[in-house]
């Protein structure tokens, strides 16, 4: 029995000193190494004590799964992007020189998809809410911005051009006065999705002046309260041993007091994250506050393609307590073609995962695509009139009547994205005229307003 009382000592480890690592020096060559050092002048890197000793199997190291997770590889870049940065670490290119051609490449790789940024920031009183997405009408996706970084940074993240950071109190008061003002003024909302990067990076000051306005009253609307967080994969020292811990749990407890509900949404993208006793101890004590666990991750070539690392997965999180939620496809962003897995091999594994658990691992959706119309889950692959066709729904959608009603594209085996589908029986998806109608003239505000009025 570990009694979790010893602080874990916490290093992090970027670019700068991973070589430093002793499991680096003995398992990877030199030409590993400096691929490391290439794309991670590209894509973040970042790792950390707990994922390092506790997570990776180093004698399994370059194909095990969480090597995988968190230390770049030579193919997450294109190979022309590859060779401009390693020529240029060769030759010792300047400073802003190299910064100039990183970031030529970065701009390449899409930082932004699903119109994020065009589409779904609201406004108040004039003010870009510029920490918040409303895109779904009931839940409102909240980016504090003491929240924009994480424990370890995952190679396959959507969430990397976020990875800077800023340092002040003041600011999360002022950014949550503007959220409450907002939901004030939208009773339609009824979750507040915490995200980041990772809030569970804050310590507890920071995280309570976020979401101890929230209770107050004239928020009675929101129901629920969700944090989406990775810690628990890789850091679960933060429910433990952190100086805060305890606080950090009687936070936790005060929401759940307080009358709402604490949906502590864990991304674990393999079962290996699940199997110390450190994560199993930090599963517990969530729990114990009275918070839900749902649990989510993308499926991902190289790291959990294969049926039995879900099923095992969604198992193992039951007996734990915890609630399968979502399974993602990995989006367009970053190292997609290193990671993608296509549409009808995704429902495949998925299919047999699912079709190997029991029922109560059956809350899980998937496998989705959060695409600019809406979450895309795909529901499988049949055969009508003869001519074969995958079959889709939106499970979210930004007009909420999109949702749950199945539509049909041409079967397309390569397909790893909601672009590259065709409709089937008809010349365009049945969304997809009122989705051009709200992303071509009109405000985001506009739209927001003819299409989430309609609520009970
Ligand atoms: C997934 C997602 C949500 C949350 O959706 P739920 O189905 O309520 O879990 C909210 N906003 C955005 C933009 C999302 O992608
Ligand atoms: S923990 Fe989440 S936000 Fe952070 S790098 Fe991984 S996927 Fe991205």
């Amino acid at each position: 029995m570990i009694d979790f009382k010893e602080p874990y000592k916490y290093r992090s480890y970027t670019i700068n000193n991973f070589r430093k690592i002793p499991q680096v020096e003995k398992h990877l060559s030199e030409e590993e190494m400096f691929a490391i050092e290439v794309v991670g002048n590209v894509l973040p890197f970042k790792a950390n004590t707990y994922v390092v000793n506790e997570l990776i199997e180093w004698d399994k190291v370059p194909d095990d799964p969480i090597y995988r997770l968190t230390f770049p590889q030579k193919e997450m870049l294109e190979e022309e992007h590859f060779n401009q940065v390693a020529h240029a670490l060769k030759t010792g290119m300047a400073k802003p020189e190299l910064s100039e051609l990183v970031n030529e490449i970065r701009k390449s790789l899409n930082p932004h998809p699903a119109g994020q940024m065009e589409h779904n920031v609201p406004e108040i009183e004039g003010t870009k809410l510029t920490g918040v997405q409303h895109k779904y009408r009931e839940t409102l996706l909240f980016f504090p911005n003491h929240g924009q970084t994480c424990h370890a940074y995952c190679t396959f993240c959507f969430r990397w051009p976020q990875f800077v950071g800023i340092d002040e109190l003041k600011f999360a008061m002022r950014e949550t006065d503007l959220l409450v003002k907002y939901l004030k003024e939208h009773k339609e909302v009824s979750d507040v999705l915490f995200t980041g990067g990772d809030p569970m990076i804050m310590n507890v000051k920071r995280l309570r002046a976020y979401i101890e306005p929230l209770l107050e009253e004239g928020l009675e609307h929101i129901q629920t309260i969700r944090i989406g967080s990775k810690a628990l994969g890789y850091w679960p020292y933060r429910f433990l041993t952190d100086k805060d811990a305890e606080e950090v749990l009687a936070l936790f407890e005060q929401i759940v007091k307080s009358g709402k509900h604490l949906a502590f949404m864990g991304h674990f993208n393999h079962p290996a994250e699940l199997k110390t006793p450190a994560v199993q101890e930090a599963i517990k004590r969530v729990l114990a506050t009275g918070a839900q666990i749902r649990t989510q991750s993308p499926m991902m070539r190289h790291i959990n393609d294969k049926a039995e690392d879900w099923a095992t997965m969604w198992r193992q999180q039951v007996q734990l307590g915890c609630i399968p939620y979502y399974t993602f496809l990995a989006r367009d962003t970053g190292a997609q073609d290193y990671f993608a897995v296509p549409l009808v091999k995704a429902w495949e594994i998925f299919r047999k995962a699912y079709q190997s658990v029991s029922g109560v691992s059956r809350t899980v959706r998937g496998p989705s695509m959060s695409a600019a119309p809406g979450k895309v889950q795909v529901l499988g692959v049949s055969e009508i009139n003869g001519e074969k066709v995958m079959s889709l729904r939106f499970l979210q959608g930004r007009n909420p009547n999109w949702v749950h009603r199945p539509f049909f594209a041409k079967y397309n085996e390569e397909a790893v994205w909601l672009d590259d589908l065709e409709p089937a029986f008809e010349n365009e998806f049945f969304f997809e005229r009122e989705f051009n109608a709200m992303t071509g003239d009109k405000s985001p505000d506009v739209i927001r307003e003819a299409f989430f009025e309609e609520s009970f």
